[in-house]
C-alpha cells in the first residue's frame, strides 16, 4: 500500500496562486509592517514584497523567522509567507542546517505504519500523532470515535514551510489527499491545527483540489459542547491561550477559542500577546535561530501570562505544549490542552492537566 500510495503524484506540478497586482496597489503593506521580527514601514514593506515577487534579493529572505503571521496579516487574500518560502527555496536560502532539514523530512516519510480505526463517513484525523488517541476520549467524541486515522500517510507536511521546502509539500500533499480520499470519508475533523490549515489554506493556494469536507476541531468541540450544554458546569478559572503558528494559516477558526471559553465558564485573560499579536512557543526558533531568540520570546510570553493572572495556559498544539509546559509550570501556571479543559467542564477527568 505504501508504494501504491506514492505512485501517481510524483511529478505533479503545482504553482502558488499569488496576485502581484494586489501588492502593487496595497494600501497597507500589512504583511511586513505588522511583522514582529522585521522592522519596516509601509513603503519599504511594499518594495520588499515587490522584490520578492520579481525573484530579487530581499532582507525578508534573510531575516524572516517563519512565524507564519504575515499569512494572517495580509487581508487581501495573497500568500506572502508561502511566496517567501518558495523564493527561499528557489535561491537555496536555508533556514536550518541541511542535516536538520533532512532529519525532519525523514520523520514525515510514509512507512506503511499508519493506523485506522473503524472508518465511517465522518472521521477524526490525528496527523501522524498517536498521542491524540489518549486525548480524544469521553462524551465529546463518542459520536465519531472510533472512526479515526493517523500515520505519515495522512500527515499534512505543512511543517516544511519552516524549512523553506515547498517541493516536499508539493510531492507529498497530493498523495496525502489521495490517501484520505481512498478511506471513503466525506468529512474529516482535524485534531491537528496545522493539518486543517493544510487542506483549507496550503492546498488551495497551490491549486490542489481537496475532495472532502475539512472541519477544524475547535468548531467540532464548540458544536458538541452546545449539544451537551445541560451538563456543563462552569470551570471558573482564568486562562491564557497559547496560539500556535499554524493558526495564522486558518485565522477564521480563532474566534472559537473565545466562544468555547465563554461556553464552559472560563475567563480568557485579555493579555498583550494574544490574537494577531500572539508570540510563537519558541520551539522552532530554538532549533533554527538560536536560544537567544527562543528565550526572549518565551520570557515575554510567560511574563505576560503571569502579569495577567492566568492560572492555566490552554494549548491547541502539542508542539507548543511540549515547548512551554515546564517553563510555565515553574511560574505557577498549569498547562492544559483545550480538549481536556472542555472535558473538565462536563465533569470528566482530563488526561494532561498539569503535565
Ligand atoms: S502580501 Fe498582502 S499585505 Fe503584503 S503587500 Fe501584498 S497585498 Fe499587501
Ligand atoms: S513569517 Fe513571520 S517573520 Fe516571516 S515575514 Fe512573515 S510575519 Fe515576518
Amino acid at each position: 500500500m505504501n508504494d501504491r500510495m506514492l505512485k501517481g503524484v510524483r511529478g505533479n506540478m503545482t504553482t502558488l496562486k499569488f496576485d502581484e497586482d494586489l501588492c502593487k496597489t496595497c494600501p497597507t503593506g500589512a504583511c511586513l509592517v505588522k511583522c514582529q521580527y522585521i522592522d519596516v514601514g509601509k513603503d519599504e514593506a511594499k518594495e520588499e514584497m515587490l522584490k520578492i515577487i520579481k525573484g530579487e534579493d530581499s532582507i525578508v529572505l534573510d531575516d524572516c523567522v517563519t512565524c507564519y503571521a504575515c499569512e494572517e496579516y495580509c487581508k487581501r487574500g495573497n500568500h506572502p509567507f508561502y511566496l517567501i518560502t518558495q523564493r527561499r527555496e528557489d535561491k537555496g536560502i536555508l533556514t536550518a542546517p541541511r542535516a536538520i532539514t533532512r532529519q525532519w523530512i525523514n520523520i514525515g516519510e510514509p512507512r506503511g505504519k499508519y493506523k485506522l480505526g473503524e472508518m465511517k463517513e465522518k472521521a477524526l484525523s490525528f496527523g501522524f500523532m498517536a498521542q491524540f488517541l489518549e486525548l480524544v476520549k469521553g462524551r465529546l467524541f463518542e459520536d465519531v470515535m472510533p472512526s479515526y486515522f493517523f500515520g505519515q500517510e495522512y500527515f499534512c507536511n505543512v511543517v516544511y514551510i519552516h524549512f523553506a521546502n515547498t517541493s516536499i509539500i508539493k510531492e507529498r500533499l497530493p498523495m496525502v489527499i489521495d490517501n484520505i480520499k481512498k478511506l471513503g470519508v466525506k468529512e474529516v475533523v482535524f485534531m491537528h491545527d496545522e493539518c486543517y490549515a493544510a487542506f483549507t489554506s496550503l492546498a488551495p493556494a497551490f491549486g490542489m483540489e481537496v475532495p472532502f469536507k475539512s472541519v477544524h476541531y475547535f468548531e467540532y468541540l464548540y458544536n458538541r459542547l452546545q449539544e451537551l450544554r445541560d451538563e456543563i458546569r462552569p470551570v471558573g478559572v482564568k486562562v491564557a491561550y497559547q496560539r500556535p503558528c499554524s493558526s495564522r494559516l486558518c485565522p477564521d477558526t480563532h474566534h472559537y477559542v473565545e466562544d468555547i471559553m465563554k461556553l464552559i465558564g472560563v475567563d480568557l485573560v485579555d493579555r498583550t500577546y494574544q490574537g494577531e499579536n500572539a508570540l510563537c512557543c519558541g520551539s522552532i526558533f530554538r532549533m533554527m535561530y538560536g536560544y537567544e531568540l527562543a528565550h526572549d520570546v518565551q520570557r515575554r510570553n510567560i511574563d505576560d501570562m503571569v502579569a495577567h493572572g492566568a492560572e492555566y495556559c490552554v494549548f491547541n498544539c502539542h508542539g507548543c505544549q511540549d515547548a512551554l509546559a515546564t517553563e510555565i509550570a515553574k511560574r505557577g501556571i498549569k498547562p492544559i490542552h483545550i480538549v481536556d479543559l472542555c472535558r473538565m467542564a462536563i465533569g470528566e477527568e482530563p488526561e494532561t492537566e498539569g503535565e
